[in-house]
């Protein structure tokens, strides 16, 4: 057998028509950036997570940096992030010249352990960015309570959590604004790079919105300097018609975890866990075991695809040298990195796909 990590054609199969008639319907108004397609997903996605402004942007790290300047973070300031995320979200921190603060990771959940980012809080700190890494959210009403403690802004970085809920309210509802991305390979991608920008402030919306477009407000009128990063019309098309989908597929990404654990059950894999209220939606699967690049190569010779997220934590990457940080500063994300494994995760795998991946991975430990 041959399974790969994820199977974006697979899904392109499903809805091929839809897809093909949207994307001729852009060609045939050949209006390519920004326009009426990208207002059309930003009202729907809006509407889709429960926030008032969705702005297209040109991906989910741009997203990221985009609102943090909008939320006036800048050189000085610093940011509290989680140690185990993609690099995305601390790279932004640096673009906008504030610093990355690094919080060890919960070690059940693999999200900011918020009870380590009292410590890390200093005059200089004034955001935080939980990542709802894998799909399940970081723990919000303790993050949302020592954020409103200490006059913290917070920026959900959504970009693995599109429908994820916490408490029975979508992840990006919960801080000052959220960032998503819609890289392919997310539970909701575009054919290409896109990110969107939420946030309930009109005022923020509307300076975001600024930033992305070159800092016009409407055609010519220039009110400060910004940059370039605006959604293609395509992808807004494209995402138009996925987004109809989106629950659905998390349902069988859920289903397709279900069936994961009770197969490695009574095993020494370690499974993923959702806590009472959570409701994850499983970007990615990530089971941990001793002696994971055995594991891994194991799993790969036999046509399993797998993957790693992520093999290093942040705070131990060459960029981040500077704050000298060891094992002993960040003793879950050091020990989680080397354990972690990324199942192949995508709405149409198979329960006889899932049973394959479990019976090698039964094997290789
Ligand atoms: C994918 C991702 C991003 C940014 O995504 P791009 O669209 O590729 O820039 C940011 N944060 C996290 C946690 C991600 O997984």
């Amino acid at each position: 057998m041959n399974i790969p990590f994820v199977d974006l054609v697979a899904q392109y199969q499903t809805i091929k028509p839809e897809i093909d008639a949207a994307i001729a319907g852009c060609l045939g108004t050949a209006s390519f950036i920004a326009g009426e397609k990208v207002r059309q997903f930003e009202d729907a996605f809006a509407r889709f997570v429960g926030v008032r402004h969705c702005i297209g942007t040109g991906n989910g790290t741009d997203s990221i940096e985009i609102l943090l300047k909008a939320m006036g973070m800048g050189s000085g300031n610093e940011v509290i992030v989680p140690a185990l995320t993609w690099i995305s979200t601390s790279e932004a921190v640096s673009s906008v010249g504030a610093r990355p603060v690094f919080v060890d990771i919960h070690p059940d959940f693999y999200t900011i352990d918020t009870s380590r980012i009292e410590e890390k809080i200093t005059a200089r700190t004034k955001a935080i960015i939980p990542v709802h890494l894998y799909g399940l959210p970081a723990a919000m009403d303790e993050l949302m309570r020592i954020a409103s403690k200490h006059e913290l802004l917070v920026l959900e970085d959504c970009a693995q959590s599109h429908g994820a809920v916490f408490k029975e309210r979508k992840t990006g509802t919960f801080g000052q604004a959220a960032s998503f991305s819609f890289y392919p390979g997310k539970n909701l991608g575009a054919y290409g790079d896109a990110g969107a920008m939420l946030c309930n402030d009109d005022r923020l919306a509307e300076q975001a919105r600024m930033l992305g477009n070159h800092g016009q407000f409407g055609k010519h009128d220039h009110r400060i300097e910004g940059r370039n990063s605006r959604m293609d019309a395509m992808q807004a098309a494209v995402l138009t018609v996925k987004l109809k989908y989106l629950e659905a597929w998390n349902e069988k990404r859920i289903k397709a975890a279900q069936r994961y654990s009770a197969l490695l059950k009574s095993s020494s894999v370690i499974l993923p866990q959702t806590p009472a209220g959570s409701k994850h939606v499983f970007h990615l699967f990530v089971v941990r075991v001793k002696e994971r690049d055995r594991a891994l190569r194991v799993l790969e010779s036999k046509g399993v695809s797998c993957g790693i997220h992520y093999p290093k934590a942040l705070p131990f990457l060459k960029p981040y040298r500077y704050l000298n940080a060891g094992e002993v500063d960040f003793p879950v994300a050091a020990q989680v990195q080397d354990e972690i494994l990324s199942l192949p995760m995508f709405p149409e795998i198979t329960d006889e796909r899932i049973e394959y991946v479990c019976e090698t991975l039964r094997q290789a430990i």
